[in-house]
């Protein structure tokens, strides 16, 4: 298993994560074990939003072996009222559901303390002015959050969320089909009328990306599947079919991810995941989907998928690109995205222009002209 730095947080996480949602539905000892399984294989990082207890039991019960070498992604607002789940921000709902978390997940804290699920302007403003968000202080004062993050699919809530100072990490929605829809605060409305907003990548999700690695905050993923969608062209809005290796590897290469937690039923289920980490270049190839796919329109873009290599100059093309594209958002080059180039050998301005790189791009990325102009940047 590899291991990331999740930003500012300076937590190593596992590539490849645990999203819990759904160990409620198996018996306790299968969740339990499925848990141990994957901490025999490495995964270190477990998201727990869930505010029922048989899913904090089980997941407190499979890590409480080895409760100080996983990374638990506990949420403050997800309520349990009358046995259902309720979102809420009314302390006298969230202290004790945040409580019985602490309580049943184990060790006397929580390593990655997030704002629960916030995708409206209005509910982040509230939020974020009053007692919910001292009460988010207080447990990070105490050292019962270590980090504070925040959940969110709203790309313009999770960049408030960066530059408000305070979060240090988020967990957000990441797969090829939402990184072409346009922002929305409903989470329904992405889901109704996919099938028509194929328009490229978003450029409010691709600036996300770029200021989250720009000021060193790490991503997790969820919803790297689209709920099982992508898996079955007759779903995928890009009218084909994509892998599990296929969309962590998507995920993964976006700028500032660090781990895709992805929800397992079976050890099957979690071995073909934990599979990426051994998996060939071929079986990553999302591109080649993306690019033969009926619907698409990621034309001219880079996805940083490094199907161009190989490159006569040795230039690592992907990463020239993702530096060009963090440096050129920002008013001028962050110093870290300058260094970061700088540390590439050779750099884009080796580029011969020979464009024999152009002819294996399925996206038809004009990368000669790219190189001139990244070597002009960062002269
Ligand atoms: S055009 Fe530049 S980047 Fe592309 S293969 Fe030739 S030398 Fe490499
Ligand atoms: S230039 Fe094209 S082939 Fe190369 S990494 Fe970008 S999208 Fe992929």
């Amino acid at each position: 298993m590899r291991y990331r730095k999740l930003g500012r947080t300076g937590l190593m996480v596992s590539e490849i994560g645990f999203g819990g949602e759904w160990l409620e539905r198996h018996p306790e000892e299968d969740g339990v074990r499925l848990i141990r399984r994957a901490h025999a294989l490495g995964v270190n990082i477990i998201d727990c939003w869930m505010p029922d207890p048989k899913s904090r039991d089980i997941i407190g019960k499979g890590i409480a072996e080895c409760r100080d070498q996983w990374i638990v992604q506990g949420h403050i607002g997800s309520t349990w009222q009358g046995g259902q789940y309720v979102r809420s921000r009314d302390l006298a709902q969230v202290r004790p559901a945040f409580e019985d978390q602490l309580r049943r997940i184990g060790g006397g804290y929580i390593d990655l303390g997030m704002i629960h699920y916030i995708d409206a302007q209005d509910e982040w403003d509230r939020a974020m002015n009053g007692p919910f968000i001292d009460y988010v202080r207080e447990l990070h004062e105490q050292g019962v959050i270590r980090h504070i993050g925040l959940s969110t699919h709203n790309p313009r809530i999770a960049a408030q969320a960066v530059e408000c100072g305070l979060v240090e990490m988020i967990l957000f929605s990441v797969n090829p089909a939402f990184d072409m829809k346009p922002a929305s605060e409903d989470l329904d409305s992405m889901f109704a009328d996919y099938a028509q907003s194929l328009s490229g990548i978003d450029p409010e999700r691709a600036a996300l990306y770029q200021l989250c690695e720009a000021r060193d905050i790490g991503l997790t993923v969820m919803k790297g599947f689209f709920g099982g969608r992508l898996f079955d062209a007759k779903t995928s809005p890009f009218g084909a079919a994509f892998t599990p290796v296929q969309l962590i590897h998507y995920a993964l290469t976006r700028p500032a991810v660090c781990s895709i937690l992805c929800g397992y039923d079976t050890v099957e289920q979690l071995e073909q995941a934990v599979a990426y980490e051994t998996a060939g270049d071929d079986e990553k190839d999302y591109a080649s989907v993306i690019a033969s796919a009926p619907l698409h329109a990621y034309s001219g873009q880079c996805t940083y998928c490094g199907h161009c290599k190989p490159c006569p100059m040795n230039i690592d093309i992907a990463m020239v690109n993702k530096f060009y594209d963090l440096a050129i958002q920002q008013p001028t080059v962050p110093e870290s995205v300058r260094a970061h180039y700088h540390a590439l050998s050779p750099d884009a301005s080796a580029c011969i222009g020979c464009q024999s790189c152009e002819a294996r791009c399925p996206f038809s990325v004009p990368i000669a002209e790219r190189m001139r102009r990244t070597a002009e940047l960062f002269q």
